[in-house]
């Protein structure tokens, strides 16, 4: 992959990069279909990290569905794919970890011990693997994109981060992985998270702009579903991450819940308007 990456570069292809772990759905798919249009080389890779995975989470069961993947991959026109073994990765003596300090110890960070830790370290090490010029990353997971971003800006690695929408079922669920863990009764209570994100919406849309009554809105939506339990929702500035009170700068209203054993997440993202500042636009 290295060496196929050395001659894109030298040929001045412009590498696009979609890293993944598998078990791929539209959401996935959108972000490769971004890096078609963009880029004149498209390498998606697929590799379920054991290193972002804490001991008692998914890594053992988490959808591996390699065939499936690599002929959507293929469909899609993706012109290679990435998919090491985990001991290609971290082969025996791996000792290097890379740590976004603050923006990794909150919120997921906080429910899921050394997970951005991991997340750094093998994007860090994909990048230099596959040299991309542009990375397509969803913003499903807005704390995980922040956080390379971050990284990309302190070790000045040499890679362009793009950030894609959410992918919604058609009744609101955001794909994920994960939903195939769903029984058929907590798929229906799963729409809970972005039913309190509507919610949350539409009372910015009526005017509100305080944190803790769009919070409280939220908790009762949940509430409402005893078949979720909340593990966050929070409101955050989209730079910072750290809590704000009122809503007027770029910022994510975030949840987490699990439904049984499995955990979801998802969010909306708030802006300025770029037409009217005073205005906001809301990004679900
Ligand atoms: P994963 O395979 O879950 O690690 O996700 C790989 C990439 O796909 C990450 O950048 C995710 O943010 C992105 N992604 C996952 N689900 C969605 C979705 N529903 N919409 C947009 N991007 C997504």
């Amino acid at each position: 992959m290295q060496e196929a990456a050395r001659l894109a570069r030298a040929e001045n292809k412009i590498v696009g990069l979609v890293p993944t772990m598998g078990a791929l759905h539209a959401g996935h798919m959108a972000l490769v279909e971004r890096a078609r249009r963009e880029c004149s080389q498209v390498v998606t890779s697929i590799f379920v990290n054991p290193t972002q995975f804490g001991p008692k989470e998914d890594l053992a069961k988490y959808p591996r569905t390699f065939e499936a993947d690599s002929q959507k991959l293929a469909e899609a026109g993706v012109d290679a794919i990435f998919a090491p073994q985990p001991a290609d990765v971290y082969p025996p003596g791996f000792r290097t970890y890379v740590n976004v300090e603050g923006l990794s110890d909150r919120l997921e960070g906080r429910s899921r011990p050394g997970h951005f830790r991991g997340v750094a370290t093998v994007v860090l090490k994909l990048f230099e693997i596959c040299q991309p010029t542009y990375a397509y990353f969803g913003r499903k997971d807005a704390q995980q994109v922040r956080i390379i971003s971050q990284m990309v800006r302190d070790l000045n690695v040499d890679v362009e981060i793009v950030i894609c929408p959410i992918v919604r079922e058609h009744d609101g669920l955001a794909l994920s992985s994960r939903n195939a863990y769903l029984s058929a009764d907590e798929r229906k209570a799963a729409l809970v998270l972005s039913r309190a994100l509507t919610a949350a919406r539409d009372e910015l849309g009526s005017g509100t702009r305080d944190a803790l009554a769009l919070q409280t809105t939220m908790q009762k939506v949940f509430a409402g579903e005893p078949r979720a339990a909340l593990d966050y929702v929070e409101i955050v500035d989209a730079d910072t991450f750290e809590p704000v009170t009122r809503i007027a700068r770029p910022c994510y209203v975030l949840v987490a819940a699990f439904l049984g054993k499995t955990r979801l997440i998802d969010n909306l993202y708030i802006e300025p308007s770029p037409s009217n500042p005073d205005e906001l636009q809301f990004h679900l």
